[in-house]
Parts: C-alpha cells; sequence; structure tokens
C-alpha cells in the first residue's frame, strides 16, 4: 500500500502558527484510542500536519510546522470514522482530515490542533461493475493502485491523471475538486463521480448520487465536491470508468505567441475536438522544459481512445493549428513530456536554495485569459525580488480554460514569507479583477481564504450557512475557506 510522500525534510516540530489552540485532554485521548487505532507521539503528529503548501516548505527546513496535532486517528472502516467523528463532536474538538497530505494551500493543516483523521489505512478498490464501468473505491487509495488494478483486472480507466497522481489520494481528488492531465477528454473529477458514502460531523454516514443523471433537487455529490474536509469525511467513492484506449497519437505546435496558441485552443474546443492533452506554455516555459527557442510557445497535443475519433480530432487541431501559422513539429516533444511530467523534484530543490517558489491555477472565460495572461505576470514581477513568472493553459473548456502561473522569487531569508505573501496578493488580485476564479483544481486550504469573501461575494453566506447546518459545532477543518471558527483566530497570513 502506498504511504504519504512527505513534501521536504522535517528539521523540528514546533509550531510556526500563533494563536489559539485546542489541547487534548487524557480522558478524550483515552476514548479515541477505544474506538480507534490513534498515535500521539510527537514525530507523528508532526508529521501527519503538513501538507506539499509550498510556504510551510520553508517552515519545516526552520524545524517548524504549521500546527501539530494532539492526536492521528487511523481508521479502517466507514464505522471507526464514525465514531471518531462523534467523539470529536460531543467533546467539540477539531477535527481534520487528511489523505495524501499532497495539497499545496495547507488545507490539512489542522489549524487549530486536535485531531488528524489520517484516511489512508481505509485503501483499495471495494467492486467493479464491468458493464456500466462503475469503480467503488475507498478513499485512501492512491492513484497508481487504483488504476494499476483497473487496467490489468477490468480493462478499464478512471483517466483522473494529476502531477500528484502518485502522492495523492481518491478522497483527496474529490474533496478539491482535482483536475488531471487527461482531463480535456475524461473531465475534472466533478464529472467521474457518480456517487459517494459521506460521515457528518455528529458521526451518521449518508450517501449521495448513485446514478448517472438525476432531477431530484439539487446535486447532493456536488456539495462534498470541494468541501476540503469542511463539510464530510468523504469513506467511499463510485467513480466512472472508460474502456482502457485502444490507440494514442502525439503531436506539438510551435505559435509565434501565447496569444495565437490560445487562439488555437479556443477553436479547436469550439469545433468539438477534445484531445485528452491539450497544453500551451509560453515562450519562457516552452524555453525551460519543452524545447522551446525563446520564442517559440509549444502547444503538445495528445489524444486516446477510439482510432475513429482520434483521426477526427486530430485533423481539427492540425487544420486549426496551421491555419493559424504554427509549425508542427511531430511527437517528440510530447513523448519528453510524458517521461517528466510528474517529476516534483524541483520544488524541493528550490527551497532548499532559498527560492520562494509556487504556482497558481484559475478559470475563466476565453473573452478574458489574454488580458488575465498579462496583468498577473505584470502584478507579479512588480513585488520586490521577484524573478520570474510564467504561464502555461493546461485545460480546456468550451467557454474558456485553466492557466497556471509558476513564479519565483530570490529574497533574503528575513523577507521570505512576505514575499510570498506578496506574490500571492499580487497575482491573485490581478486574476480576480480581471474575471477569473480563485482556483482550478488546487482548492482554497489555509493559503487562499482570506480571497475567499471578495472571490465568492456575498454567495459566501450560503457556504457559511451550509457549514452550519451540516457541521453546528464547527469542528470539521476549523480555520479553512474563511468560515466561521468557534476555536478562535490564528494569524495566517
Ligand atoms: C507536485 C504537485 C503536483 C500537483 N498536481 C496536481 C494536479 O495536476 N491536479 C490537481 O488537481 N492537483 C494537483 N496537486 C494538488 C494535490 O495533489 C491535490 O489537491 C490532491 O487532490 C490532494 O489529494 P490528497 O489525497 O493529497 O489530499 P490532502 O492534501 O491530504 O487533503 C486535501 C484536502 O482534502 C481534504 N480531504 C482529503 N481526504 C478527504 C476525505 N476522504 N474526506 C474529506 N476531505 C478530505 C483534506 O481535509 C484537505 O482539506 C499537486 C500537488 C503537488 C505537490
Amino acid at each position: 500500500m502506498i504511504q504519504p510522500t512527505p513534501p521536504i525534510e522535517l528539521a523540528g516540530t514546533a509550531d510556526h502558527l500563533v494563536g489559539d489552540i485546542a489541547v487534548l485532554d487524557d480522558a478524550f485521548i483515552e476514548s479515541l484510542g477505544a474506538v480507534c487505532p490513534i498515535d500521539v507521539s510527537v514525530a507523528v503528529t508532526a508529521d501527519v500536519s503538513r501538507d506539499w503548501w509550498p510556504m510551510s516548505m520553508h517552515w519545516a527546513l526552520a524545524g517548524e510546522v504549521p500546527r501539530r496535532a494532539g492526536a492521528v486517528a487511523r481508521p479502517t472502516t466507514t464505522a471507526q470514522v464514525s465514531d471518531v467523528a462523534r467523539l470529536c463532536n460531543l467533546a467539540k474538538v477539531p477535527l481534520t482530515v487528511a489523505g495524501g497530505r499532497s495539497g499545496v494551500c495547507g488545507a490539512s493543516v489542522p489549524v487549530f490542533g486536535g485531531v488528524v483523521l489520517d484516511i489512508t489505512a481505509m485503501q483499495g478498490i471495494v467492486s467493479v461493475d464491468e458493464v456500466s464501468g462503475i469503480v467503488e473505491v475507498l478513499p485512501g487509495t492512491f492513484g497508481p493502485d487504483m488504476e494499476d488494478e483497473l487496467r490489468s483486472a477490468h480493462g478499464l480507466t478512471v483517466g483522473h491523471f494529476p502531477q500528484s497522481f502518485d502522492i495523492a489520494t481518491v478522497g483527496g481528488w474529490v474533496a478539491c475538486r482535482g483536475a488531471g492531465q487527461y482531463s480535456t477528454r475524461y473531465g475534472k473529477i466533478e464529472d467521474m463521480v457518480v456517487g459517494l458514502e459521506v460521515v457528518l460531523a455528529d458521526g451518521s454516514v449518508i450517501s449521495t448520487g448513485g446514478s448517472p443523471a438525476a432531477a431530484m433537487g439539487p446535486d447532493l455529490n456536488q456539495l462534498f465536491l470541494g468541501s476540503e474536509g469542511t463539510l464530510g469525511i468523504i469513506t467511499r467513492v463510485w467513480l466512472r470508468a472508460h474502456p482502457v484506449p485502444a490507440e494514442g497519437r502525439r503531436t506539438a505546435y510551435a505559435f509565434d505567441s501565447f496569444e495565437h496558441g490560445l487562439e488555437a485552443c479556443r477553436r479547436i474546443i469550439r469545433r468539438g475536438a477534445t484531445p485528452a492533452v491539450l497544453r500551451l506554455y509560453d515562450a519562457a516555459e516552452s524555453a525551460r522544459g519543452q524545447g522551446g527557442d525563446g520564442r517559440q510557445n509549444m502547444l503538445l497535443v495528445l489524444d486516446e481512445g477510439d482510432p475513429v475519433v482520434i483521426d477526427a480530432v486530430m485533423a481539427i487541431v492540425d487544420d486549426v493549428a496551421v491555419s493559424l501559422g504554427a509549425e508542427n513539429l511531430g511527437s517528440a516533444l510530447v513523448d519528453a513530456w510524458m517521461h517528466h511530467r510528474n517529476d516534483t523534484s524541483a520544488l524541493q530543490a528550490l527551497t532548499r536554495k532559498g527560492f520562494v517558489v509556487d504556482t497558481l491555477e484559475i478559470a475563466a472565460p476565453w473573452s478574458a485569459l489574454g488580458n488575465i495572461f498579462a496583468a498577473v505576470r505584470t502584478e507579479m514581477l512588480a513585488v520586490p525580488h521577484a524573478r520570474a513568472a510564467t504561464c502555461h493553459l493546461s485545460h480546456s473548456y468550451l467557454d474558456g480554460a485553466c492557466l497556471y502561473f509558476t513564479f519565483a522569487a530570490t529574497p533574503p531569508p528575513d523577507a521570505v514569507e512576505a514575499t510570498y505573501v506578496a506574490l500571492w496578493d499580487a497575482g491573485q488580485r490581478a486574476v480576480l479583477a480581471h474575471g477569473g476564479n480563485l482556483s482550478h483544481h488546487h482548492g482554497v486550504g489555509l493559503n487562499r481564504s482570506r480571497f475567499m469573501i471578495e472571490a465568492l461575494g456575498p454567495a459566501h453566506g450560503i457556504l457559511v450557512a451550509m457549514k452550519h447546518a451540516l457541521d453546528p459545532n464547527g469542528i470539521l477543518n476549523p480555520g479553512k475557506m474563511a468560515l466561521p471558527s468557534p476555536f478562535g483566530h490564528v494569524a495566517w497570513p
């Protein structure tokens, strides 16, 4: 069974965040241990209290976790999850679910301490309906384990391949509304979920969804998709699966400007072609990793499935690209990307050198993308110590796309945190000001909580009302999504 991958070495176990914290008393810990395997050792609770949030990787090197939980619970069944939730709810103890802990926004960080519920002891495929193409899977299952078994034993694939495929869980994909690199063919995770089993804050167990479509009121699957552990604990997931593709085809194109490449993606999608991978890199990113000469903007295209469909899709892609003056470069660049696409080592290496590095991914209508592309880079590069702000388009839709910015800065050691915050403020506010949203697939977590109310406006009140209705004691992942917390206040940023 795969286990979570630590983001970087941890040089100590002190708390970085300052503010209120819930202390667990002995009687509570004893009752928790009576219903579920637990661990209260400092080393273990420190490790489960952090994720791949780039800011906290700097803290880890300085010997700090964001906030250390008092205990970690490791349930193996839904009944144990229910018992843990019930106990925490009665005792009014914060309860934060952690999956692969690959989140990049501090979403699984236990801001007020309390209990971390490590869901990764609940792993594996439970059943497969091969006729309908539906897989029932436990939430702590990591991507490779699910896909390997689905492909080899059932000839099926879910088609969800995030860059963090090896280090993230099915429950984490659902809780964060994740997106895989093949999303233009297979959709985001919210398109793949048939149904969910969820444990609510009081320990009750409910099921949502279950059919290919419904008209029975609002879609309750979608209530928990993206809820980041604040509304319920996902204990079982039913996902749609496709036949393993018979064939695949790859081609790359070079455009003379990012804007021409954007227009190509828009026309391809609006003509009805949905190649599994459609990724457009700006000139800087093309030169850095996609074979560009510093002026070229590379478009990588990959499709797979039925050969009849692929032929049609690739014909539309070629027609559009050539009509916009792009050069067809063949498949070699896509082959190279396939080899390095899930390499996550650069982040650790740059963090150890003192660089501030992170990514900001957003979605916006096609008509807004050009302005967002320009504004985010301008605003970020104006921040003191900023070194780079680059961009690629990673996921396309009928009405718009996801732009994914990567930024870096080299501040002096005492300005790392301030520079990080300033870069996020500059980039995220430029996105919101030009018609983009808060996040396409990384989610909100702790880092983006401060933008939630300006991003959602008065609709944030609906989220608050749902939180009160489902979790009246506010125990589930408190301190996130700008939801009110009964546990007090913790300062970030
Ligand atoms: C190098 C790198 C590349 C990445 N690339 C991608 C990418 O291509 N696409 C993408 O979408 N994301 C990507 N991510 C982000 C991250 O992998 C995703 O957000 C992922 O879905 C998180 O899953 P996890 O199991 O690690 O969840 P965690 O990080 O453990 O948790 C994330 C949030 O989900 C909640 N949660 C987890 N499990 C459950 C559950 N069972 N029930 C309720 N709530 C739960 C947690 O409380 C937390 O709020 C990347 C991350 C890294 C480090």
